[in-house]
């Protein structure tokens, strides 16, 4: 087996520094390709936490005071070098998660890149307002929230990290990141790229650990905000246990996305639109268009032209660039996948494809499931992995009916060449991102996230500036001031 050089100089990055605390659980970093070990880390310990915290806590109040524009600069140094170093950041990526270096190269770090440029920008433009009441007049301000924990999913490592960060340092905050603890590397990159760029210690400190870790800076009275990416079971429990202290959140959470394929749309961009929307990283997408709904009359042409390109899928050495298909991120992803597999086969779906490939690592192959009904489980709930749910409809009020149908509302696609009936059926579904003849696509510009179940606040554009700061409202009396008495 190969040896890669992934060790990290510590295992969490606090105050500008690699640090270690042995006394923490150790925390295997598993290559999911091969199943071996690249890696060990230790999770926080209560001590290590405290020095996260403390520093933050410093760091921020000196970083609110900061020219928002030198801020900026901070952030764009920091995405010029994450740009320099695409190429061995999306291979640590690769190792962390198993999805192809020939998406990590493009869809990782170059994100992460993105989203610290535009915040970069954005920093200077923390604008309020002002209104007048006669000669009286009140304006507002948009202050920082303070400390804020963000707590990352597997499947997207640096993005994750990078798009809480970047607005929440643009905006005068600091975090404290806790990655998942199944890819614990990336995390660690991007902090120490912060720092070369300028960013004082203390503002982007990153600790390891599972959800005792993630709970400890959920309640922790010094932490103003929370920002989670991850599943709704968890984000029920983070959402209350921040309510305790009334802290803000931002929830990213997950999906049971539709996509709504028309007659008269374009079948070569459906059956591409549902191929990203499913396979791409291997399923591990919160937004993923995983329940497919193709017009009746279309619907053979479909599955016959989607037959057709899955025989250009490349499963292989992820490291190797003609590699388009990668394994789950862990053996538990993956156990999970083939038994709602199973269980989809034993609901009398036709499952073509799916099984577990025979290799060392979790790998499964991509599934797509026929002869279904809405009623399944392999319909209704988040598998997260790489299985496209195929449904026919009759008429656009059924298939809206049963797109939204759902306790999910993250994202949706409608593919047609109809312009009004695209816009029509859009603003009739229930999904906080939606997208028009093209799928997950998610440029720093445009904001991200879910309604419903799916999640709370939105990431990425203006919006996310929103979220990482509070209006203070200032009244200006300019008259004397009159009493009863
Ligand atoms: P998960 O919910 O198991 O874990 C997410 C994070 O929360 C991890 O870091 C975990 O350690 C932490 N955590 C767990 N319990 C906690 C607690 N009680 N308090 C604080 N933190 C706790 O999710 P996952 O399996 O890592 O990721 C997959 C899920 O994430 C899927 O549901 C997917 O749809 C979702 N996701 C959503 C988005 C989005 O932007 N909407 C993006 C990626 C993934």
């Amino acid at each position: 087996m190969p040896e890669f050089d992934v060790q990290p100089r510590g295992s969490h990055f606090v105050d500008g520094a690699y640090i270690e605390d042995k006394a923490g659980a150790a925390m295997e970093v598993v290559y999911p390709a091969t199943g071996q070990v690249i890696a060990t880390v230790h999770a926080a310990t209560a001590a290590v936490t405290e020095r996260a915290l403390v520093s933050a806590t410093r760091a921020q109040a000196a970083w609110a005071q900061t020219d928002p524009a030198e801020r900026g600069r901070v952030l764009r140094r920091a995405a010029d070098l994450i740009r320099a170093r695409n190429r061995e950041l999306s291979r640590l990526e690769t190792l962390d998660t198993g999805k192809p270096l020939q998406e990590t190269l493009v869809a990782d770090a170059m994100s992460g890149a993105d989203a610290l440029e535009y915040f970069g920008g954005l920093a200077p433009d923390m604008t309020g307002q002002t209104m007048r009441f006669g000669a009286d007049w009140a304006y507002t301000l948009r202050r920082p929230l303070g400390v804020c924990t963000g707590i990352g999913a597997w499947n997207y490592p640096t993005q994750i990290a990078c798009w809480k960060a970047a607005p929440a340092l643009a905006t005068g905050n600091a975090m404290v990141f806790k990655p998942s603890e199944a890819t614990p590397l990336c995390a660690l990159k991007v902090a120490e790229i912060l720092v070369e760029a300028g960013l004082p210690a203390g503002l982007f400190n990153v600790v390891q650990g599972a959800g005792d870790v993630g709970a400890a800076l959920t309640t922790d009275a010094r932490v103003a905000k929370v920002s989670l990416t991850g599943s709704v079971p968890t984000g029920r429990k983070v959402y209350a246990a921040a309510a305790a202290s009334m802290k803000h959140v931002t929830m990213e959470l997950g999906g049971k996305s539709p996509i709504l394929i028309f007659e008269d749309a374009d079948l070569e961009s459906t059956v591409s639109g549902a191929i990203n929307g499913n396979f791409y990283s291997s399923g591990q997408v919160c937004s993923n268009g995983t329940r497919v709904f193709v017009a009746e009359a279309l619907a053979p042409a479909f599955l016959d032209r989607l037959k057709t390109r899955m025989a250009g899928l490349c499963p292989g050495d992820p490291l190797d660039e003609t590699t388009n298909f990668g394994p789950m991120t862990t053996q538990a992803q993956m156990e999970i996948v083939l038994a709602h597999l199973d269980r989809a086969r034993a609901e009398g779906a036709t499952v073509t494809g799916g099984d577990r490939m025979d290799r060392a690592g979790f790998w499964v192959a991509p599934a797509v499931l026929t002869d279904l009904t809405d009623d399944m489980a392999c319909v209704r709930e988040e598998i997260f992995g790489p299985v496209m749910s195929v449904l026919t409809f009759r008429d656009e009020d059924e298939a809206i009916a049963r797109a939204n149908a759902t306790e999910f509302g993250l994202s949706a696609g409608v593919f047609t060449r109809d312009l009004t009936r695209a816009h029509r059926v859009v603003a009739q579904l229930r999904a906080g991102t939606c997208w028009i003849n093209q799928y997950n696509l998610t440029p720093a510009g445009m904001p991200f996230g879910g309604s419903k179940q799916s999640g709370i606040g939105r990431e990425n554009a203006r919006l996310a500036m929103d979220h990482f700061t509070e209006v203070q409202t200032i009244y200006v009396g300019m008259g004397p001031v009159e009493a009863a008495f």
